[in-house]
Formats: C-alpha cells, structure tokens, sequence
C-alpha cells in the first residue's frame, strides 16, 4: 500500500481518499485485520494527503466490539477504539438498531468547513435525498444510541461476547472448520474441506447454503458468504439463545458433514 501511494504521488496523481472498513471486512467473508494495521493505513494514507474514509456500515455502533476492556464507556465505532480517526465515516444499519431505515455520512469539522463560504464561491454542498434528516429515523437513532451507551447494556453486550468466544471453541472438533474468525458480536466460521490443508470447498457444493438450511431447521436463521457461515447475534439475545446459536451450527456442521466411518 505504502508503494502505491508512493508511486502514485511521485507521478503527479495522488490519491484522493483511501476507503476501509475498520476491525474486520464483512461482505469479503468476515476477514478481520491484524492489531496495528488500521492505525498504519491511517498514518500512510494521511502522509500522502488523501482523506480516510471509514465504512462503519457493519463494524459501527458496537457490533465490532464493546470497547476498552473495562468501564462502562461506550466506544461506537471500531476505528475509533484503535484511535483512529477518520475523515469521512459511513453509518446506517445500527443507527437505528435496525428499526427503521436511516444512514448518515459523518465529516471532521474541517471537511464540513471546506463547504462553507460566501454565496458567489458556490462551495454548497449540493447533494441531497428527499428523506434527509427524516425526523422519526432521527428520533428511533437518538433512542438506539441511548440504549447502546447505556452501561448496564455495555456490560451484558460484554458478557456476550466473552460467552460467544468461549461457545464457539466446541467447533474445531470438525475437521471442516478451518478458521473461526470473531470480532466483538461479528462471527465468521470458515468451511473447508480438511482444516488441515485449509483447501477450500468448491462452491458448487453450496456447503454454506446446506448448513445454514440445516441451521433454519433447528431455529436458527443466519445466512454464508461462501463457504463462511455467519453469525451475528441481536444484542437482546440471551446467554441460552446465544448457546443455542453455537448448537445449531455445531449439529449443522455435522449433519451436512457426517463424520466417516
Ligand atoms: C450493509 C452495508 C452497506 C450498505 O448500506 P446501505 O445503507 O444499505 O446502503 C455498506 N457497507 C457495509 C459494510 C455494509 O455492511
């Protein structure tokens, strides 16, 4: 990355922004980054002048994670809890926690200010939506974000989690898992033919599909990105709802895979 930036500044054009999003990459088949990489992205990104424009979309709002490891604060966006601060953040699904249809783009002050100015600059930014602003999205956001930062929420999300890392331990005991991957309440189980090896299933065999058919016959719906079935609990979900979550793609996984012999 560093190189292409590089390249790109010594040629006379630049990048102009540079879009990621933080902690773990959700639509790519839930692939989290390693510790340090968001924070260096930043600093390359930010020696060649382009802007750092963050997808929170999935990662924001806690999904990615609850914080610090202890206290009560609530830290909402996953780039902001490696200390990075982006120029431009996406949000939308959480907003709201998901009860009405609302997203909205975050800008530092500075990116704000550079629309500002006297009429004849023409600066405005002019685009708009018809719903900007939609005042009961606002009003269902305002009250999500309050339940969200809400301590005793932050600490049972907590408990979540610690509980979901230790449920999904029971997995590798099939040998077709290959890679369990979690950040905060974001899952991704990673389907191959022999973890050994790590060789991929061919798509063809719906692997992904076949589980989470077999996931929706014990009461679970969730759904796969390929080979990679993904669980993403609501944050209401009990400890015994979360267990039963681990349970049905624990059975799934073997049902779809009878152990030979
Ligand atoms: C869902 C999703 C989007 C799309 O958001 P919309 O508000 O539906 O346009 C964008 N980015 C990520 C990472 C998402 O998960």
């Amino acid at each position: 990355m560093e190189d292409r930036f590089s390249k790109a500044t010594r040629a006379g054009k630049p990048y102009t922004a540079f879009v990621v999003e933080p902690a773990i990459q959700g639509a790519a088949g839930m692939v989290p980054q390693p510790e340090g990489w968001l924070p260096r992205v930043a600093e390359i990104a930010r020696a060649h002048r382009a802007l750092l424009i963050a997808d929170e979309v999935m990662t924001g709002f806690g999904r990615t994670g609850t914080g610090f490891p202890s206290g009560p604060r609530f830290h909402a966006f996953a780039a902001q809890r490696q200390g990075v601060v982006p120029d431009l953040v996406a949000v939308a699904k959480g907003l709201t926690g998901g009860y009405l249809p609302m997203a909205a783009t975050l800008a530092t002050q500075e990116v704000f200010d550079s629309f500002l100015g006297d009429y004849a600059e023409f600066r405005t930014f002019f685009h708009g939506h018809s719903y900007n602003g939609n005042q009961l999205g606002a009003a269902a956001s305002l009250a999500s974000l309050a339940l969200l930062a809400d301590p005793t929420g932050v600490a049972r999300r907590r408990a979540l989690e610690e509980r979901l890392a230790r449920r999904l331990e029971v997995l590798w005991r099939h040998p077709q898992v290959g890679d369990i991957r979690r950040e905060g309440l974001v899952v991704g189980v990673e389907l191959v033919r022999d973890w050994r090896t790590r060789e991929p299933i061919p798509l063809e065999q719906r692997a992904g599909i076949r589980v989470c058919e077999a996931m929706a016959r014990r009461g679970v719906l969730t759904r796969p990105i390929g080979s990679v079935i993904v669980l993403m609990p609501p944050y209401t979900t009990t400890g015994a709802q979360l267990d039963r979550m681990v349970s049905a793609l624990d059975e799934a996984i073997g049902e779809v895979f009878p152990p030979l012999g």
